[in-house]
C-alpha cells in the first residue's frame, strides 16, 4: 500500500530535500559547513521576517519552547499563558517545570484569545514577565491574533511576547520585527517539510536584555551561547548536519515560491479541504479564526472521528490526525502543511468520502471532490 502523510507534523518531505540529505556527512567545524550555516541563517531571517539572529537547536519544537521559558524567566517569575489547546497546555507544563508561576487565560477550545484579555491580565499584574501563546493551536485548528496581542504586550516594558510558531511560521504571515515579537520558535517537521529534529529560535533585543537577568539553570538550551555561536557561523555543539543540508534545500524552495505565494498556497489548500468537508455535511471545529495549517473537521453525528482517522490510515494508507483529549472521537484533522499540493488535497477529500461511505454514511461520492476541484481549478 502506498503511504501518504497528511498529518500536522511530521509532514510530507519532498524528494529534493530527501536526496539533499543523502549526501556524505559534513564535519560541523569544517569551512564548508560554516558557509552553509551562514546561508541558512540568512534564509531563516528571511522566513522569520527579522534582523534578529535566528539560531538552530538540535531538538524538536518543544526544546525551543523549553528554552523560551528557561532563558528568560527565573523561578518565582510570573508568565501569562494562553491556553486554548494541547500546545497552550504545554507552555503551562514547561513553566511549572522551571518554577515559573503562571497566570492562565483559558480559552475555550475552538476559539481564539482576545487581545483585550491579554491587556486586562497585564494591567492587573504588572509583574508578568512574558506572554506565552501559540501562533496556530494545532490541536484545535485555531490561529491566535499574534499581531494584535503583540501590540498590547509592547506597551509593557518588562514583558516579552513569546510565540510558539511551530505550526504558523511559513504557513501564514508572522512578522517578527514589524510586530515586535520577542521570542519566536518553530520546528523543522511542520511547514518547512523536513524530518523532525530541528528547532529555530529568534530573540529580540528586549528578549536578550531580559535573558541577562535570568537566573534559571540551563545548559544545553543556552540561548546566549547559541547566539554567540551563530554570529560566528557555527553551533555550540555538534550540528545535525544532514538536517541542515536539507534545510537549505527546503528554504531555497520557499524562496523560489516567495512568502506571499507560500501563504496563498496554505490558504487555498485549507479552503479546498474545508469547503469540501462542509459540502458533504460536516462542519469545521474552529468557531472563529481558523488556522490554514490544519483543517479540523467535526465528524458527522453518530460517526466516530477516531474511526475516520483510523480507516484513512488502515484502508487507504493516508496518515492524517485524530482529535486529542476532549476532541478524541469528535474531530479529525487534515494538514495543509508540508510538501503538499492540489492533488494531495483532492486525494484527502476523496478518501474521507470513501471512508464515510464505508461506514454507511449516505453521502454521494464525488460531492466534496467536485467542490475541492472547483476551488483548485487553474484557469
Ligand atoms: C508540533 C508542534 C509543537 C512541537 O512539538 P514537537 O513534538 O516538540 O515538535 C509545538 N507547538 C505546536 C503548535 C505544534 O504544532
Amino acid at each position: 500500500m502506498k503511504r501518504y502523510l497528511l498529518a500536522p507534523g511530521p509532514t510530507n518531505v519532498s524528494s529534493e530535500v530527501l536526496l539533499a540529505m543523502a549526501q556524505p556527512i559534513l564535519h560541523h567545524r569544517s569551512p564548508e559547513f560554516s558557509k552553509l550555516l551562514e546561508r541558512v541563517k540568512n534564509d531563516l531571517k528571511w522566513l522569520f521576517q527579522t534582523e534578529n539572529d535566528v539560531f538552530i537547536l538540535a531538538s524538536t519544537g518543544t526544546g525551543g519552547m523549553e528554552g523560551a521559558v528557561s532563558n528568560f524567566l527565573s523561578p518565582g517569575d510570573k508568565a501569562l499563558v494562553v491556553n486554548g489547546g494541547k500546545f497552550g497546555e504545554r507552555w503551562l507544563k514547561i513553566c511549572s517545570g522551571y518554577g515559573v508561576k503562571t497566570e492562565e487565560i483559558k480559552v475555550e477550545w475552538g476559539y481564539a484569545v482576545k487581545p483585550e484579555q491579554i491587556r486586562e491580565a497585564l494591567q492587573r499584574d504588572p509583574s508578568i514577565k512574558g506572554v506565552f501563546t501559540q501562533g496556530s493551536e494545532t490541536s484545535t485548528g485555531v490561529a491566535h491574533p499574534i499581531k494584535e496581542i503583540a501590540a498590547v504586550v509592547r506597551e509593557f516594558d518588562d514583558c516579552l511576547m513569546v510565540v510558539d510558531a511551530v505550526s504558523a511560521m511559513g504557513v501564514f504571515d508572522i512578522q517578527t520585527d514589524a510586530w515586535g515579537l520577542d521570542v519566536v520558535v518553530t520546528g523543522s517537521q511542520k511547514a518547512l517539510a523536513l524530518p523532525p529534529g530541528l528547532a529555530f529560535v529568534s530573540v529580540s533585543e528586549k528578549g536578550w536584555r531580559q535573558a541577562e537577568k535570568c537566573t534559571n539553570a540551563k545548559f544545553y538550551f543556552n540561548f546566549k551561547k547559541e547566539r554567540e555561536s551563530i554570529v560566528k557561523n557555527t553551533t555550540a555543539f555538534t550540528a545535525p548536519v544532514s538536517l541542515i543540508v536539507g534545510l537549505e534545500r527546503s528554504l531555497q524552495m520557499f524562496k523560489e515560491e516567495g512568502l506571499e505565494n507560500v501563504f496563498a498556497r496554505h490558504q487555498l489548500l485549507a479552503r479546498a479541504t474545508g469547503e469540501a468537508m462542509k459540502g458533504i455535511g460536516m462542519s469545521l471545529f474552529p468557531k472563529e479564526s481558523p488556522s490554514t495549517a490544519v483543517t479540523a473537521i467535526v465528524a458527522p453525528e453518530g460517526y466516530d472521528g477516531q474511526q475516520i482517522y483510523k480507516d484513512l490510515r488502515v484502508k487507504y494508507g493516508i496518515t492524517a490526525a485524530g482529535g486529542q483529549d476532549q476532541l478524541k472521537g469528535k474531530v479529525f484533522r487534515i494538514a495543509n502543511i508540508g510538501y503538499l499540493d492540489t492533488f494531495d488535497a483532492i486525494m484527502a477529500v476523496a478518501a474521507v468520502e470513501m471512508v464515510l461511505k464505508g461506514m454507511g454514511h449516505p453521502l454521494k461520492l464525488g460531492t466534496g471532490v467536485g467542490i475541492a476541484q472547483e476551488i483548485l481549478l487553474k484557469k
